[in-house]
């Protein structure tokens, strides 16, 4: 609705308003704002808490590239080159670390390994480093790995994490210098509309008058559509994630890891460690300083475990390891994002260590650390909802991103500036992402582990 007394009680004017401080939202405002004038053409992000308390937060912040789609792939590439480069571009550290990444696939049978080697093929064709390794180049990678003898996996070399935290800090104020301007704490209670066209947003007590809008809110933005009577299929999932301490991670030095692979313990319980798989060498993942008290590492490649359906990765600078499910089994639909439960339940941490110790024995003795449940958004097909809604000129969708959209961000970012400067979309593949795509071919797509 957009009546007379919005229309007099219009506080603010921006040209753009994104809905939601996630990362999404984040690198949407960055490619927009560049695109305009920030006096004459505003960018406005408005985020209900704080920036990064959706999914964002909480995200693993692994950058795999590894996908059956070469669209994803691409994305997820040339994503990963504007992280890795993050820092000496823009001069702020988002905790990148080049420790590589290993899919470990789901089973030796033909047709996984058939998948296996057509997801390789794709990746190559894109110029993605990428190697097939047998079990044991995987033993060789990771010291101490329980696989089969017949076990095949991938290993992405030049690839790694961020952190999710800083990451979302960082981009944030890259939208600032673009020109953007970021509010917490202003929860967008409905968007307005008047003849066919986006008029504003209303947030609490204010209204901002815009002439388009970015629902980039995650979890919540299946909600916040509906109630403009445009019914996507997105749902909101609650999704844990469990911590265990890392093998040989110190307790003494809070924020800085000691080396997991020092001691003579470690060396006897079979502790995880990592080598080089060409030169034999012993790396210990990338170093990033000199200093060997700033030095960070991590005590093994980030492990995408599609046999048993997990991931873990290192995190270096608590001494801890995050564990989660791949896949969707497990994720549970919430009515109110906002309200999923600060803890995760006992028997996902009990699943997670036991899981994680399967596959890296030197886990077994870890610590428990902790879980934490985030709330992410699931589309039918585990593929992202990106472009223009409801009918609406003016409304966009960026959401859906099903557990891998922190991977994707950058891209996603160009490539929707892309399309609300009206210019051809080169970022991504617009049709892939079709909101409008369910109505048109029902269940036309099915996502496998993150959108595999
Ligand atoms: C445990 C876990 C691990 C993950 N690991 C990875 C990974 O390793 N790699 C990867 O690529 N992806 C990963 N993901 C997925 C990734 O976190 C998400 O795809 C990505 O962060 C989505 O970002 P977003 O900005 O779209 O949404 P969000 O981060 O959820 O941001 C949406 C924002 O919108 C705000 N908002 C909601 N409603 C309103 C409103 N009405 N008004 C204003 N603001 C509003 C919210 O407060 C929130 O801050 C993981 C997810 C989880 C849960």
């Amino acid at each position: 609705m957009f009546t007379e007394e919005v229309r007099e009680g219009m506080g603010w004017r921006a040209n753009t308003v994104v809905v939601g401080g996630g990362i999404t939202g984040l690198s949407i405002a960055v490619h927009t704002a560049r695109r305009l004038d920030p006096l004459r053409e505003p960018v406005m992000v408005l985020e209900r808490d704080h920036l990064g308390s959706g999914s964002s937060g909480g995200a693993d912040g692994t950058l795999r590239q590894y996908y059956a789609s070469p669209v994803t792939a691409g994305m997820a590439r040339d994503s990963l080159r504007v992280y890795a480069s993050f820092e000496e571009r823009v001069g702020r550290s988002i905790g990148f670390l080049r420790c590589g990444v290993l899919t470990i696939s789901p089973s030796a049978q033909a047709a996984d390994r058939k998948a296996l080697r057509q997801n390789l093929r794709i990746l190559c064709e894109l110029g993605i480093e990428a190697r097939e390794m047998d079990a044991a180049a995987m033993r060789e990678l990771i010291g101490g790995i329980e696989v089969s003898d017949d076990a095949r996996g991938v290993f992405e070399p030049q690839t790694g994490f961020v952190d999710p935290a800083a990451t979302v800090e960082a981009m944030a104020a890259l939208a600032r210098s673009s020109g953007a301007t970021i509010r917490c704490a202003s929860e967008v209670s409905e968007v307005l509309v008047d003849g066919g066209r986006v008029r504003g947003v209303r947030t609490g007590e204010e209204t901002v008058e815009c002439e388009r809008v970015v629902i980039a809110a995650g979890g919540w933005s299946g909600g916040l559509l509906s109630r403009l009577g445009v019914d996507l299929p997105l749902r909101a999932m609650r999704v844990p994630q469990h911590f265990v301490s890392t093998p040989g991670a110190s307790d003494d030095e809070p924020g800085c890891e000691s080396d997991p692979l020092a001691g003579d313990s470690l060396e006897a319980s079979g502790a995880t460690r990592f080598y080089d798989a060409e030169s034999g060498e012993l790396v210990a993942a990338a170093l990033e300083d000199e200093d060997a008290s700033e030095v960070r590492r991590a005590a093994h490649p980030v492990l995408l475990d599609q046999e048993l359906g997990f991931y873990a990765r290192c995190e270096p600078c608590t001494g801890r390891t995050r564990v989660g499910r791949l896949g969707y089994e497990g994720w549970e639909e919430v009515d109110r994002p906002a309200d999923t439960a600060t803890q995760a339940d006992v028997d996902f941490g009990r699943w997670a260590r036991e899981t994680l110790a399967r596959r890296l024995p030197a886990y077994a003795q870890s610590r428990d650390e902790g879980s934490t449940p985030w709330c992410c958004s699931l589309t039918p097909d585990a593929q992202a909802l990106l472009g223009p809604t409801g009918g609406v000129e003016g409304l966009f969708v960026a959401s859906g991103f099903s557990g891998h959209g922190f991977q994707l961000a950058p891209a996603v970012g160009e490539g929707m500036a892309q399309m609300l400067a009206g210019q051809p979309v080169s970022a991504f593949d617009p049709v892939f992402f079709d909101p409008g795509r369910f109505a048109a071919v029902p269940a036309a797509r099915s996502g496998g582990a993150f959108g595999l």
